[in-house]
């Protein structure tokens, strides 16, 4: 079944598949928005650029997700200072907030046309939440003076949504959401633009360490100076070195028919999206044709059981006055999580740079990520450094265990969720 962005998506560019070897500066593998940033903002550096896609351009998580901007990042700014201290999570805000205008600043310079909206609400769906959201955002204001974050109590929230299940919520006014693979598309154009190829269809299977790597696919190869690993929850084993540094996680939208210009705005008064508190989150948006496409489920494993009936129960629990609703649409993508949910920048070996497991807030942060990567490509590591000192930890049971073993700590996480 085809997802709705598939189904609503802009004129797809074609790229070939790589059948012939090539040499170039930098190779990149993988053609999310990672690998589509990096590769424009090198070229603009003036190196000479080719992207590897083992399927399609935004087959990843890029072409399928939830389509949220939120600033910041998953743990919340207070922990995020306990985990890399006072001085790299100031470097850590401001990255972030770099992250959404650059976000912006990019769909302009392209015209790329994803029906991009204001405002993100992060809604309490405990009310022990409503202490932590508060001062999430009296840290941000008191240490970056960051005021584009607005508190909506319980009562204000009926402006927002026609729902009573949340307890307040925090407002971010710099962030959004838009049609997360028609941006896609309109990178892989800039980049198609740009001149820079892209092979599709074309996996990389195997890399060839040295002084200039090179990559293998099944019929052809690229040597390069460097290599720029972006396949995220994808890469699957390319690299077994950064597997247990990620966990994918396999997470559910589905959108449902669509509901009318009168009662989308009666769900939700305002364009802001939702995302809510609970570890095993709920994030919704209603679309630019009036479709709610509604969000959550994360499994580590095989999933189980219906998951339109099991997501529609999410639903009702938000709108329980939904449930005349069709369901039109259900797809599934992976996230990349880390165990402090920070994203993981770093090399392997001198010349192959690598990033991952932006842990849900990839939209904004492939923007900064790609920047910084190119910079330190160039030579300049200072920001790429900050990203790299986050202090990871692999999750346990390695390759083979961590995924029983984190179903486990999954299930328990529900269960206090339900509590
Ligand atoms: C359902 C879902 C909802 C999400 N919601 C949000 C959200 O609302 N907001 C947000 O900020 N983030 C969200 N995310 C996360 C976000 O989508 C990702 O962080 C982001 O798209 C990562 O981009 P990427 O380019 O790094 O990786 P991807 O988009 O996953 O791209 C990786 C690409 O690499 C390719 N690849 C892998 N291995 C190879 C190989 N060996 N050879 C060649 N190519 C290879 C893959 O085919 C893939 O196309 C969500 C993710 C999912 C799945």
């Amino acid at each position: 079944m085809k997802t709705y962005y598939e189904a609503t998506a802009n004129q797809r560019p074609v790229f070939p598949s790589l059948s012939e070897d090539i040499e170039v500066d930098i190779c990149i593998i993988g053609a999310g928005y990672t690998g589509l940033i990096t590769a424009l903002e090198l070229s603009k550096k003036g190196y000479s650029v080719a992207i590897l896609e083992a399927q399609t351009v935004g087959f990843g998580a890029s072409g399928r997700n939830g389509g949220q901007i939120a600033t910041g990042y998953q743990p919340g700014m207070i922990q995020t200072e306990e985990i890399i201290g006072k001085e790299d999570a100031e470097s850590l805000w401001r990255f972030s907030t770099e992250a959404t205008s650059l976000l912006r600043n990019r769909i302009a310079l392209h015209s790329i046309s994803c029906d991009l909206r204001d405002g993100e609400l992060y809604t309490a769906a405990k009310a022990r939440h409503v202490d932590w959201l508060k001062r999430e955002q009296a840290h941000c204001e008191s240490r970056y003076g960051f005021s584009a974050y607005e508190w909506i109590s319980r009562e204000k929230l009926a402006d927002y949504l026609d729902s009573t299940r949340y307890h307040g919520a925090l407002l971010d006014r710099e962030g959004g959401h838009l049609h997360p693979l028609n941006y896609a598309l309109g990178l892989a154009s800039a980049v198609k633009k740009a001149n820079i190829p892209v092979f599709e269809n074309s996996r990389a299977l195997e890399i060839v360490p040295g002084s200039r790597p090179c990559v293998k696919t099944d019929y052809g190869q690229i040597t390069a100076s460097s290599i720029v690993l972006a396949g995220n929850a994808y890469l699957e084993g390319l690299v077994n070195q950064l597997e247990s540094r990620i966990m994918p996680v396999r997470t559910y939208i589905m959108a449902t028919e669509p509901i009318g210009e009168a009662r989308a705005r009666h769900l939700m008064k305002t364009d802001a999206c939702v995302s809510d508190t609970n570890s095993n989150l709920d994030y919704f948006r209603m679309s630019a044709d009036n479709r709610l496409l509604y969000g959550g489920r994360d499994y580590v494993g095989d999933p189980r059981g219906d998951q339109t009936e099991l997501l529609r129960r999410h639903m009702l629990h938000t709108f329980p006055q939904l449930s005349d609703l069709n369901i039109d649409y259900i797809w599934s993508g992976k996230v990349a999580v880390t165990r402090h949910l920070l994203p993981d920048f770093g090399r392997v070996g001198p010349n192959i740079y690598y990033v991952q497991g932006y842990s849900g807030q990839g939209l904004p942060l492939s923007a900064i990520a790609a920047k910084v990567m190119a910079q330190a490509i160039a030579g300049d590591t200072e920001r790429f450094d900050v990203f790299a000192r986050i202090p990871h930890k692999p999750f346990p049971g390695g390759t083979r265990f961590r995924v029983p073993l984190l179903s486990l700590a999954m299930f328990y996480q529900r269960l206090r969720d339900l509590l």
